[in-house]
């Protein structure tokens, strides 16, 4: 009975492990230009407003937080 636990678990920690890489692959790919979750500023969280991301789907951050960004990277 106790062995039948046993490989219940490593079946379990090996699944889990492919999860986890998985995972890490997803996360991996999508590093460098990550797309705003449900609408949400990747910088503070806040909603980005539908208007600006119907003007421009690919816009990761709100419009304060953007324009932060630019005065950081000096455009
Ligand atoms: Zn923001």
């Amino acid at each position: 009975m106790s062995r039948g636990f046993r490989n219940a678990d490593e079946t379990q920690s090996m699944s889990d492990k492919a999860v986890a890489e998985q995972i890490e692959r997803i996360i991996d790919r999508g590093r460098e230009d990550v797309a705003a979750v449900d609408g949400r500023c990747n910088d503070c969280g806040g909603p980005i407003g539908a208007e600006r991301l119907e003007a421009l789907p690919s816009a990761t951050r709100c419009v304060a937080c953007q324009a932060a960004w630019e005065q950081r990277a000096g455009r």
